[in-house]
């Protein structure tokens, strides 16, 4: 830049810190709206987004949750994914984006967690989700491929839950963000400066020593998220976990689709084209180190594999062609998302915490941060319950469809 630093200006109304799935959908989601006019810059340590849990996901999404905020948030998902080339403007570059129904279908293994599965069918319904309850007789009248001995029941639905190509609405975003003036800045958040008493930050500092003045600050660092609320003085219960997928072959493939099934294991397996992916987490799940991406190859071996094999005896003869880790940025207070503002650091805004579900509640994220920042609070959905408060209470909300 011909002032001498790598940004335009000194000064943005908003800055985020994070250019990935979250920030680049609430870059996005202001930058589109005609009643924010202020200067955005997205400051992100890794352009090639190598590391990132948005290239580790899974990209899935599902209407299965036992909160009404989560069910909502994935209503919205849905039909956004679904028109997503008309929430664009009717962009033609834009291709559309197809969701892939195979359902999922989250079995109990005991009578408490097939309690917990009918509660959560009544509320995904009575929201006009198309869950079912099946017993173990209908799952096998539908699925003969499962082994159903120890199984008391399973929800299952297969409107608005699949795969759908996330990759897709990170790309445009980026790229109708930053043709809509929005600034895309390599570089990391090392430090910030607090207003004196605290109540808003003033400016941040780049690795590179440049300060950066900033109106608002929206952390949307990921795994990285406790790291950069410390930077403003704030303690945040989210760390980084592992989570480890596998994809394999089966010597006999079977006849329909798998659909996502969370086995009462831990383990989840679903369809992949011609192949299947599998996921869990380690046997000790613990925070880990931000750049720790080692991956442990007896967990296919001892955990994935056999659980699997148990499910679906067809799978005894499999061929593992892939598998990766990936970090959750792991709430360990309640696994839902924090999103809004901070209480006393007013202008601080968080989207972190996803613990494994951020990438189908990006749109709505981006939408409500975005209405927070023009107006002051939310307009299409009250983010509310996901919002500091309960944290600052040590108040969980608890999410009964982790995965
Ligand atoms: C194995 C796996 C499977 C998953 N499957 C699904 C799924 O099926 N469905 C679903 O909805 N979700 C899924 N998720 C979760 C989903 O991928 C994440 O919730 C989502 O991608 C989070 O996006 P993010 O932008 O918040 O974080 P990230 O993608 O991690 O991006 C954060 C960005 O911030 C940058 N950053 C951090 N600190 C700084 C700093 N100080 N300065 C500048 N930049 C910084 C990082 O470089 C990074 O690019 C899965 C996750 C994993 C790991």
């Amino acid at each position: 830049m011909s002032n001498g630093r790598s940004t335009r200006h000194s000064s943005y109304d908003v800055v985020i810190v994070g250019g990935a799935m979250l920030g680049s959908s609430v870059a996005w989601f202001l930058a589109d709206n005609p009643d924010f006019d202020g200067r955005i810059l997205v400051v992100e340590r890794d352009p090639t987004y190598a590391l990132c849990s948005t290239a580790h996901t899974n990209s899935c999404m599902r209407q299965q949750f036992s909160n009404e905020i989560n069910i909502r948030i994935s209503q919205f998902a849905a039909e956004y994914v679904k028109n997503f080339r008309d929430h664009m403007g009717g962009d033609m570059r834009i291709p559309r984006v197809v969701m892939q129904n195979f359902g999922y279908m989250y079995l109990a293994g005991s009578v408490e967690a097939a309690e917990n599965l009918r509660a959560s069918q009544r509320l995904q319904a009575s929201l006009g989700a198309g869950t079912r309850f099946m017993s173990p007789g209908e799952i096998a009248a539908a699925y003969p491929f499962y082994r159903l001995d120890d199984i008391i029941g399973g929800n299952h639905n297969l409107v608005d839950e699949g795969y759908f190509d996330g990759n897709t609405l990170f790309d445009w975003w980026r790229r109708r963000a930053r043709e809509a003036g929005v600034e895309f800045l390599k570089g990391e958040v090392v430090a910030m400066t607090l207003v004196p008493g605290g109540s808003r930050v003033a400016s941040l500092r780049l690795a590179s020593g440049e300060e950066v003045q900033c109106g608002w600050l929206v952390n949307a660092s990921g795994p990285r998220a406790a790291r950069v609320a410390r930077m403003a003085g704030i303690e945040l219960p989210v760390e980084p976990r592992k989570r480890y997928t596998f994809v394999f072959a089966a010597e006999k493939p079977l006849a329909g689709e798998l659909p996502l099934t969370v086995d009462p294991s831990g383990v989840h397996v679903r369809s992949d084209g011609a192949c299947y992916m599998a996921g869990c987490p380690p046997v000790d799940d613990r925070a880990v180190d931000y750049d720790d991406f080692v991956e442990d190859h007896t967990l296919w071996q001892e955990k994935a594999w056999p659980a699997i094999a148990w499910r679906i005896p067809a799978f005894e003869a499999v061929k593992l062609v892939n598998s990766w880790v990936g970090h959750y940025a792991y709430n360990v207070l309640d696994q839902n998302a924090i999103v809004g503002p901070h209480d006393e650091v007013e202008n601080f805004l968080f989207v972190n915490g996803f613990s494994g579900h951020g990438l189908q509640q990006s749109p709505a994220m981006g939408r409500g941060i975005a209405e927070w920042i023009s107006y002051g609070g939310y307009r299409s959905l009250d983010l509310a319950p996901l919002g500091f408060g309960r944290v600052r209470a040590g108040r969980p909300l608890p999410e009964q469809a982790v995965i």
